[in-house]
């Protein structure tokens, strides 16, 4: 399996560590890549968008010519984990500013809901069928609004603030930056399946 780490700003390290860990133990072949440039994104098999500031992330990926072939593959079915600035870019709605980004997920996200004063705070809660995860939040935002077909993960003090929707799982808080790898060994098993399931269709 090969997974792309988008690497144009932000926390893209803290989850390329996360990734190692879990290939070290693993019986199967996981390679991590960081993406820079649009060739990097030929052959993936998952893609994670980090935590950072979805406003530089977004322009980077204009400016680098990422935008469209990213989009695409998600749209496509390319599983793809996001968190905080990475939600960001994947939101269709943006309740607190104009722009969108990649638009792919069907749900509304505030910004900074928590206020920009309020840096950074932890809580434990279930994310799915993952018990007790701590849950890592930075400026970060929630979900106002999700669309029908949207499973909702993980709920703090009644706002959304995990969702996966089809290929893609949306969070607005960063299991990277914990020791704990059990929402990263979901995706990969979600990738594996993937995987799995294109080599069925031929
Ligand atoms: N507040 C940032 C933004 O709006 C996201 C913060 C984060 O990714 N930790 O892009």
């Amino acid at each position: 399996m090969k997974i792309g780490i988008l690497a144009v700003q932000g926390a893209f390290i803290e989850h390329e560590a996360q990734i190692t860990s879990i290939a070290a133990r693993s019986v199967d072949q996981i390679e991590c890549i960081q993406i820079r440039q649009r060739k990097d994104l030929e052959d993936l098999d998952g893609i994670i968008l980090p935590g950072g500031e979805s406003t530089v992330q977004g322009k980077l990926l204009r400016d680098l010519d990422l935008f469209d072939d990213l989009q695409k593959l998600i749209l496509q079915g390319l599983p793809t984990l996001a968190t905080c600035a990475g939600l960001i870019l994947l939101a269709r709605t943006l309740e607190n500013d104009p722009v969108k980004h990649l638009a792919t997920l069907p749900v509304t996200v505030q910004r900074n809901a928590y206020g920009r004063q309020l840096g950074s705070f932890t809580v434990s809660s279930d994310v799915g069928d993952i018990n007790d995860f701590p849950l890592v939040f930075i400026r970060a935002p929630y979900i106002t609004s999700a669309g029908p077909e949207t499973k909702i993960l993980t709920t703090v003090d009644h706002h959304i603030v995990g969702v996966e929707y089809k290929n893609q799982i949306g969070l607005a808080f960063h299991p990277e930056m914990t020791r704990d790898t059990r929402i990263h060994e979901y995706f990969l098993r979600k990738v594996k399946s993937w995987c799995s399931c294109l080599q069925c269709t031929g």
